[in-house]
């Protein structure tokens, strides 16, 4: 293992939203890989401990707090309990979110309200609950895990594609407006990656189409001209690195990873 002072995240404060399964855990442990100590929040407490345990037997402070990120009371008492633990934030990783399908000429209101919800509103409560923090230090990474849905329509998801543009909307106005604090704000836009969210999506096809289950995967990873679904541990890769003191220069930028599906 690297000597702890030559890593390239030593002494950072990290939080990940989302953290107890997929991109999250991914990013979470890659984070404390780097050097990072890492707070992790999502709402099953299992999965958090089980994360902890794993971020501590490599050497880095860790704790969990359960929270709903679509409630801002929640949220407030989330991010106190993380500023006390971990003694402040430098890395703020917006990573929880959920996708839904439906057509939209029966589209349910619910399902777009839970969409935004989920996948906007709560990274606008999070990041106004460690802001503070980070403009008082005059540092900050803010990194946002957007979608290749931020980026271009598709069929069926109106309200995911709807909410994943605006969270690219509200990374490049923050990003904007954080420039005289050190504060970077950027996201990260994957395409299909293999994760439980993943699955849930293979197994909606399965039902709506009577589709094998190997069938439906390999629908899902054709839409990359890869053929293949992402690993969660790249898009950790992406985080590491536009966490990083060095990346100071990037900021309201949007990184896609999807095997070369979206050039812009
Ligand atoms: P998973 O469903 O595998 O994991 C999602 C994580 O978010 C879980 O830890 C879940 O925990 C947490 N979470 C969900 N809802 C909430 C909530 N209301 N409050 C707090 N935590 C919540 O998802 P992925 O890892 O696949 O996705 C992570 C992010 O990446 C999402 O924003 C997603 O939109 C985005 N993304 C995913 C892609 C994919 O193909 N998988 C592609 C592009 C983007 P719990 O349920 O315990 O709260």
């Amino acid at each position: 293992m690297a000597n702890n002072d030559t890593l390239v995240l030593a002494g950072k404060r990290a939080v990940v939203t989302g953290a107890g399964r997929g991109i999250g855990r991914s990013i979470a442990l890659a984070l404390a890989a780097a050097g990072a100590d890492v707070g992790v929040t999502a709402r099953s407490a299992n999965e958090l401990e089980q994360l902890v345990a794993e971020i501590q037997s490599q050497g880095r402070r860790s704790l969990s707090a359960s929270c709903d990120v679509t409630d801002p009371q929640q949220v407030q008492h989330m991010a106190a309990a993380m500023l006390e633990g971990l003694r402040g934030i430098d890395i703020l990783i917006n990573n929880a979110g959920n996708a839904g399908s439906n057509k939209f000429l029966n589209h349910p209101d619910e399902l777009w309200h839970r969409m935004l919800a989920v996948n906007l509103t709560s990274v606008y409560y999070v990041c106004k609950a460690f802001l503070p923090a980070m403009t008082e230090q005059r540092h900050g990474r803010i990194i946002t895990i957007a979608s290749i849905a931020s980026r271009v329509g598709g069929r069926y998801i109106a309200a995911y594609t709807a909410s994943k543009h605006g969270v690219l909307g509200l990374t490049r106005a923050l990003a904007a407006e954080m420039i005289p604090y050190n504060i970077t704000v950027n996201a990260i836009c994957p395409g299909y990656v293999d994760t439980p969210m993943t699955n849930n999506s293979v197994s909606n096809i399965v039902a709506r189409t009577g589709m094998s289950e190997a069938q439906a995967r390999e629908t899902l990873a054709k839409t990359s001209p890869q053929g293949r679904l992402i690993e969660p541990e790249e898009v950790a890769t992406i985080a590491v690195f536009l966490a990083q003191d060095s990346s100071k220069g990037i900021t309201g930028q949007a990184i896609n990873v999807d095997g070369g599906g979206v050039m812009s």
